[in-house]
């Protein structure tokens, strides 16, 4: 005999779908609380962050992943290929995120990618709550066509829409196991690196199309002192003119983006928080591996 749990299910979920049908607002939804940053720009997010569910049945860990995109010759590009596409060895099930009535080239080009996990597809179509119901119907029956998806789930990420439906179907495919992270964990991330993410959120909302897109944003010293937590961050552009549209005039961006991104930072640390940014020019980073791991993009 051994001492296995005979009813506790613990295990891999991978998060997977095209930039922006909502992956990191569904991740958000899960968990009930916000660790990846989401926006209506594609590519928002960059690294692989784990979001980890605890109940007393289940311990759900899910993988959210920077979108696959097609093509992309950059290493930044290829570095968010890798590490979405990591994602999708070794999990227990794959959540394929769509987006209301559409199945566009790079949806198709990620469901070829699928075929090389032996996982199981549950098939999420998000954002419904914008789509007419009687031709969702239709599309999902298309869809159905495609690939064995497991199910085919209408949720929406935003109002939270059968998301606890598909939690579920999520949850019967883990594997009975221990629990693999302490039931109060909710990431693996620190707080530093979601301190990043949120600044360049902000940055992202705020500058939209303006933003350069080799951007990055680097915790420099986070300390608390007395109660109020001190953050000093640059946001790092690879050229002149690039920080003088993340400044803005008179330095209106930088302000806004500061006092937004203080702000969540406050209810997310429940603390007061004195945030200061910098923005600073380091050429060509993106285009270049090992400045890309310098600044944090790791393969792991
Ligand atoms: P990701 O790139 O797949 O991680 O997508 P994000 O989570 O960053 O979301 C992309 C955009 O879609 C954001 O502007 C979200 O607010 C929006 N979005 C996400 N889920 C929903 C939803 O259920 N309904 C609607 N209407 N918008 C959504
Ligand atoms: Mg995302």
């Amino acid at each position: 005999m051994t001492d296995q749990p005979e009813t506790f299910r613990c295990g891999y979920a991978a998060i997977v779908g095209r930039p922006n049908v909502g992956k990191s607002t569904l991740l958000n939804r899960i968990l009930g609380q916000k660790i990846s940053i989401t926006s209506r720009r594609p590519q928002t997010t960059r690294h692989r962050i784990l979001g980890i569910k605890t109940t007393d049945d289940y311990q759900a860990v899910y993988l959210d992943t920077p979108g696959l995109h097609l093509g992309g010759k950059k290493a930044m590009n290829r570095y968010l290929n890798r590490a979405a596409g990591n994602a999708l060895t070794d999990v227990d099930v794959i959540v394929f995120v769509v987006e209301g009535l559409k199945w566009t080239e790079e949806d198709q080009w990620v469901l070829k990618r699928l075929a090389e996990s032996r996982a199981p597809v549950l098939l999420a179509i998000n954002k419904v709550d914008k789509v007419d119901k009687e031709a969702l119907l239709a599309h999902m029956a298309k869809l159905a066509e495609l690939a064995d998806f497991k199910a085919i789930i209408p949720v929406s990420a935003r109002l939270g829409e059968n998301v606890e439906y598909l939690e579920q179907e999520v949850v019967s495919r883990l594997p009975l196991n221990d629990p693999f992270y302490p039931e109060d964990q909710v990431t693996d991330r620190s707080m530093r690196f979601i301190a990043a993410e949120v600044i360049r959120e902000k940055l992202m909302r705020r500058l939209g199309q303006e933003l350069p897109y080799a951007m990055t944003v680097e915790i420099e010293s986070f300390k608390d002192k007395e109660g109020v937590a001190h953050i000093d961050a640059v946001i790092w552009v690879e050229r002149k003119g690039q920080k003088a549209i993340v400044i803005g005039k008179g330095g209106a961006n930088l302000k806004e983006v500061g006092k937004q991104a203080r702000l969540e930072l406050q209810q997310m640390l429940e603390q007061k928080v004195f945030l200061q940014l910098w923005v600073k020019v380091k050429e060509g980073w993106s285009a270049d591996e090992r400045a890309l791991r310098s600044l944090g993009y790791s393969d792991d």
